[in-house]
């Protein structure tokens, strides 16, 4: 070798060819240590070692290669130049034969092993068998006697996940291989003794850890004489047979409690109907313990099946059956003291692979409740006198109760199967139609019509419907209505005639009040006429009186009239801009005056957040209330104060809600009499009717007007003590700053000299008005011209030139709206426009818009205020 090799670095690059050929060779160093080996060498120590790992490395050579260590130790004592040997060696059940050449390399040795099998007929055996046994889907392993694996098939790799190259040469202990680690040296030794062990199976886990189930046999291995010298087993993999037969296993478990503890009873016969078992709830259900007790039962010769159901089943059809059966014997049950029971029988043929009946199944419920409490409600629908129907959604009667013959006369046979159009009054079909596509729309439908009876008449039926989806059923409950209906129609005709007396009530007022008004206006214009001129003391108190007098008549008029208007509903509140300020000033104002008399001082009070506000609401209806609880303060207060108070209590961005309270030190209430004084025509006592006089209406009016303002009214007060009355009310606020106050200029009599230029014309029927009104003007300076109807004025004003008309509503031949209705169609020809005002009485002021539609310019309300005359003829004329 040293010949071959010129230096180091060559003999390395020769190393490196030299580790790629096939013959091993091995390196030493001086020590005979193993410094460097080929991959032939490995591979050789590995067929040599049955596939071992050997670890070779910094091992003294004759410890690896104990099979030539003689050869070893005699080139070691010798260390001659060049040293071969050849050597045939059995090893385990292979022959082996070595050729071998020492070489010396200064202080390394180089060994090269040439080497090959001696094939016995066992080895050749066994390498057939290899091949059968790499091709086998089981599992095969062999190990030594020891327990050291010595074969590892590929299905042992596809089985437990680790290959034959880990596996070689371990100990068959290291894994689970055989099922249980604890058995293992009783298995070995039972091979070492020549017994095989039989096909059983074991539970091992692969290298993913999931469970496989082997079905596993070991049999010894056997060399070429017959000595034992491991074992050899074979492993099949019975993992998905298992699964199957566990699942099998769980479903037959799983029907099998089905079965058990269903609550359907659940018989079973064979093909001839003779009854083979029946689980707890048919056993319960028939009052049995066990289905021997009924094994004498034979489906076939049941006297409670019906031939029907027998015929069937041998049909191999399924049938279904309700049974009756008396059990009174077998039970002592509470609830069923008569033992008489239903049962819902399913009776299935189960048949087998040819189509042959196989077995019967029978499926039974007991259905003793549903049937009894079905009872019970026939009991009801056949003891009402409702008519209970069922319905197909075409209308057809399919079901009726007996109530039907009560109410209409019809027997059952004679309506079933009909369509309810055949029984429905003509003048109602298209409307019962109508009702019963709503019905199948909604569900839900309550409706009446008329039917049709057996003997021709016909009867009002008011009919509960519903629909059942599911079953496409509709059920309808009747009942019969005529007698309802004839007393609601004659209702109706007592409302209406009730609702027209009640308006005629209501017209006589309104007529009654202007013919009483009239006359009353007469007597109030004259006194005030007559107190102008110059009178005596004596006179002046006495038309004092007359007026003080009329005055109050003039009130209970209007309060009686106001009384029926709220009643009857005719009743408008105004929605007209104010400011609550001045309003309140000016009542505060004008009521000191009149308490000043009796010495009673009156105080007032505004919030501040209610000063310099615009409002809308009806400031006449307003001051009514005032000044009734005012008045009534004044009336029964001898001496003291009143105060009037006003507060915002709430507001928000378009209302505000105002508190106004009347408090006086007057006689007070006493508590038990304080609940009487909202209603009409109720005093605290008669002696004070006496004393104080009154109606016993002004508190209901105004509590009326303050629910109208959707405010309340109510009282404190303590006898002897004082009262207080409050009152709430609502108004639209308004951010309009205009000064909404009337401008009521005071006009004194003194004549102003420029009306003398202007004509009015005076059209009324009652001649002391006209006579009152003339004088009112002609004080004034005016110029007037009297007509007593619609067709006089017409005439007056084809003829003079009028400034302004003022025009009594209620005249005979034309009234005052038509008449007005004929100026302005006339003017529209002239292009003229003269002022109209309209004369109304006061239970006519609700009819303002009336008045302002038909033309009219303007209103006054009579009795004629002379102020308010004076500043209207000041507003048109100017
Ligand atoms: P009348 O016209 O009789 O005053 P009202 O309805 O205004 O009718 O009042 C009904 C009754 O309530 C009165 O008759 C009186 O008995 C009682 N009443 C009303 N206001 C007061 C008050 N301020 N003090 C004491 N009693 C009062």
């Amino acid at each position: 070798m040293r010949n071959l090799v010129k230096s180091e670095n060559e003999f390395n690059g020769y190393l490196n060819i030299l580790s790629n050929i096939s013959v091993p060779f091995i390196i030493l160093d001086e020590n005979y240590y193993i410094n460097k080996v080929n991959d032939a060498t490995i591979k050789m120590l590995q067929n040599i070692y049955m596939k071992e790992n050997v670890k070779c490395f910094n091992e003294k050579v004759e410890k690896i290669l104990w099979f030539i260590k003689d050869e070893i130790l005699n080139y070691k004592s010798n260390e001659s130049l060049d040293f071969s040997f050849s050597k045939e060696i059995q090893i385990g059940p292979v022959n082996w034969r070595f050729y071998g050449q020492f070489l010396n390399l200064e202080n390394t040795f180089i060994l090269l092993l040439n080497y090959h099998l001696e094939k016995n007929d066992c080895m050749k055996k066994a390498l057939q068998l290899s091949s059968i046994v790499n091709s086998s889907e089981d599992s095969i392993i062999a190990t030594t006697l020891e327990g050291k694996i010595i074969s590892w098939n590929k299905a042992s790799e596809k089985i437990y996940g680790y290959t034959e190259r880990k596996m070689l040469g371990k100990e068959i202990s290291a894994l689970d291989i055989w099922g249980s680690k604890e058995r293992l040296s009783e298995l070995l030794d039972t091979i070492s003794l020549g017994k095989e062990i039989k096909s059983h199976e074991v539970k091992i886990l692969n290298k993913d850890n999931e469970e496989i189930f082997l079905s596993l046999s070991i049999t010894p291995i056997k060399d070429h004489i017959g000595n034992i010298i491991g074992a050899c087993s074979i492993g099949r993999n019975i993992t998905e047979n298992k699964k199957l037969n566990q699942e099998l296993y769980n479903s037959e478990k799983k029907f099998r409690s089905i079965y058990e503890q269903s609550p359907i009873g659940i018989e079973l016969f064979d093909a001839n109907g003779q009854a083979l078992a029946a689980n707890k709830s048919f056993c319960d259900m028939f009052k049995i313990d066990h289905i021997s007790d009924f094994k004498s039962d034979n489906f076939f010769e049941s006297p409670f099946i019906s031939e029907k159901a027998k015929s069937m089943v041998r049909n191999k059809k399924n049938s279904r059956i309700t049974c009756k059966y008396n059990l009174k014997d077998r039970s002592n049950s509470q609830t069923n003291k008569s033992g008489i029971y239903y049962f819902d029988i399913l009776t299935t043929p189960i048949l087998n692979e040819q189509g042959e009946l196989a077995s019967i199944l029978s499926q039974v419920e007991d259905i003793t409740k549903i049937k009894n409490v079905e009872k019970k409600v026939r009991n009801f629908t056949n003891l009402s006198d409702d008519v209970f129907c069922i319905l197909s959604f075409d209308g057809d009667f399919l079901e009726v109760s007996p109530g039907l013959q009560k109410v209409l006369g019809w027997r059952k046979s004679e309506f079933i199967y009909k369509n309810f159009r055949d029984f429905v009054h003509q003048e109602d079909i298209e409307y019962s139609i109508d009702c019963s596509i709503n019905l199948l729309k909604t569900g839900r439908k309550v409706f009446r019509n008329r039917y049709i009876c057996k003997d021709g008449s016909y009867k009002w039926i008011e009919w509960n419907s519903f629909v059942v989806k599911e079953d496409m059923l509709i059920y309808s409950i009747g009942r019969d209505i005529t007698k309802r209906m004839e007393d609601e129609e004659e209702l109706r005709k007592a409302k209406i005639a009730a609702e027209e007396a009640n308006s005629s009530k209501s017209n006589f007022l309104a007529n009654m009040s202007h013919e009483i008004r009239t006359p009353i206006n007469g007597i109030m214009g004259m006194t005030d006429l007559t107190l102008m001129t110059e009178l005596n003391e004596e006179q002046r108190e006495y038309l004092n009186m007359v007026k003080t007098s009329s005055q109050h008549l003039l009130d209970l008029i209007n309060d009686i009239l106001d009384i029926s208007k709220i009643e009857s509903g005719k009743f408008n509140i105004d929605l007209v801009p104010f400011n609550l300020q001045e309003k309140i000033n000016k009542i505060g104002k004008n009521f000191s005056l009149l308490a000043s008399k009796k010495f009673i001082e009156v105080l007032y009070f505004i919030d501040p957040r209610l000063t310099d506000i615009n409002i809308i609401g009806d400031p006449i209806r307003l001051s009514q209330i005032l000044m009734n609880l005012l008045n009534n303060a004044l009336k029964f207060t001898e001496k003291g104060s009143i105060i009037l108070c006003v507060k915002k209590i709430e507001s928000s961005k378009a209302k505000i809600r105002v508190q106004f309270s009347v408090s006086d030190t007057g006689i007070g209430i006493a508590e038990d009499k304080m609940n009487k004084l909202f209603k009409t025509f109720s005093q605290v006592d008669d002696s004070y009717t006496k004393k104080y006089g009154g109606t016993g209406l002004g508190l209901a009016i105004s509590k009326q007007l303050a629910n109208m303002m959707n405010g309340d009214m109510w009282v404190t007060s303590k006898k002897d003590e004082g009262s207080c009355f409050y009152f709430t009310a609502e108004f639209l606020t308004t951010n309009d700053s205009t000064d909404c106050t009337l401008d009521i200029t005071e006009l004194g009599p003194n004549i102003n000299v420029d009306n003398y230029s202007k004509t009015i014309l005076i059209v009324e029927d009652n001649e002391i008005n006209q006579q009152f009104i003339s004088t009112l003007l002609y004080k004034k300076g005016y110029n007037y011209l009297n007509a007593f109807n619609g067709i006089e004025a017409l005439k007056i004003l084809d003829n003079q030139v009028v400034d302004l008309i003022l025009m009594d509503i209620q005249m005979p031949e034309l009234n005052g709206l038509n008449t007005t209705k004929a100026i302005r169609d006339y003017e529209k020809l002239t292009k003229k426009h003269i002022p109209i005002i309209a004369m109304t009485a006061y239970a006519m002021v609700g009819d303002k818009e009336k008045f302002l539609n038909s033309g009219m310019d303007d209103y006054i309300s009579k009795p004629i205020d002379f102020k308010t005359l004076y500043s209207l003829l000041k507003k048109h004329l100017d």
